[in-house]
């Protein structure tokens, strides 16, 4: 049994990694100021392996009791919240960082830097393999996110060569699953809400651009496999089947049996156009591989999150 820290343990992904967690027989403290995350996607789990701490990384912070692995999470992560909150999260890539990773520091603990695809920006390779460097609009207003997590993997790679941190770097595409939040402004939740309303769902641009989604479970599964591994560079994890946005759309109403039309609006800026991740690199390392396609994974979202929270009210 290990002790494992999750920053936003109280957030979509993080709440979920928590769950395997305690499944699989460890402690978990989870460090989480609730700045995108809910009390509600942790609510359930009651038991003494278990503690929330409400704080804020972006300040400095320690726990009390020896930590084995520290899965850092923290950040806001859909368009919608970055958007709103440009400096946190510049703030919470950058100093929130640092905190975690001296947390990781002092307690010779294997640290896990939850990156993003996002380090891609709008890829002129495809798929993208983690020896891309990317192609990112410093200055657009997706840049916040972008360029934090890019920070965060240099200052992880410094932690790890100067300072002989035990680190590890996963690159997330595209994860879905119950707990999202219906308004975050990601496609699946929002496609989901919509046709689960018969209201129109609204596809950006004319919907021929690609995403590749992940169900959470799977994502899950990658995040532990290679925390518990020794790999230090950058590995993808996601779900290589690709969609276009559209495609999507298709999808959605045929698994909710929805009577929506299909209704497209303005392309947000630096909206990457294609996106799918080259897993050779996970596959072998780490031995992994995603097992559930998009329809089964939309199916168990609708019935893990029930219908209620897929069309609920905005935060
Ligand atoms: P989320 O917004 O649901 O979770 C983030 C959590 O971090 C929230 O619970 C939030 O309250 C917490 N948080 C934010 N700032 C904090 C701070 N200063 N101190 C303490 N806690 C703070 O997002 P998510 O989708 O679960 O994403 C989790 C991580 O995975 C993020 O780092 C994100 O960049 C990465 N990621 C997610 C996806 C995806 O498809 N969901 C894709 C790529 C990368």
């Amino acid at each position: 049994m290990s002790t494992c820290l999750v920053t936003g343990g109280a957030g979509f992904l993080g709440s979920h990694l928590c769950d395997e967690l305690l499944r699989r027989g460890h402690r978990v403290i989870c460090v989480d100021n609730l700045e995108t995350g809910s009390l509600a996607n942790i609510a359930h789990i009651r038991r003494p392996e278990f503690v929330h701490l409400n704080v804020d990384i972006i300040e400095p912070y320690e726990v009390a009791e020896p930590v084995d692995v520290v899965y850092h999470l923290a950040s806001p992560a859909s368009p919608i919240d970055y958007l709103r909150l440009p400096l946190h999260t510049l703030k919470v890539g950058s100093y929130g960082t640092h905190h975690t990773l001296g947390l990781a520091k002092n307690h010779r603990a294997r640290f896990l830097l939850a990156s993003t695809s996002e380090v891609y920006g709008d890829p002129q390779v495809h798929p993208q393999p983690e020896t891309y460097w990317g192609h990112v609009n410093p200055i657009g207003p997706r840049g916040v996110y972008d360029e934090a997590k890019r920070y965060a993997e240099a200052l992880t790679m410094a932690y790890h060569r100067q300072q002989g941190v035990d680190t590890a770097i996963i690159r997330i595409f595209n994860t879905y699953g119950p707990r999202m939040r219906p308004h975050d402004g990601r496609a699946i939740p929002t496609f989901l809400r919509q046709a689960l309303q018969d209201r129109p769902i609204t596809v950006f641009g004319d919907g021929s651009q690609t995403r590749s989604f992940c169900f959470v479970s799977d994502l899950v599964r990658g995040m532990i496999a290679l925390a518990e591994s020794g790999y230090h560079h950058p590995v993808n994890v996601g779900n290589p089947n690709e969609f276009t946005l559209l495609e999507l759309a298709e999808a959605v109403v045929a698994v909710t049996g929805s009577r929506s039309e299909i209704v497209f609006e303005a392309l947000p800026t630096d909206d990457p156009q294609v996106r799918q991740p080259d897993i050779a690199l996970a596959r072998e390392v780490l031995g992994w591989e995603p097992e559930v396609e998009l329809r089964e994974g939309l199916r168990r979202t609708i019935d893990e999150a029930g219908v209620e929270a897929l069309v609920g009210m905005p935060k």
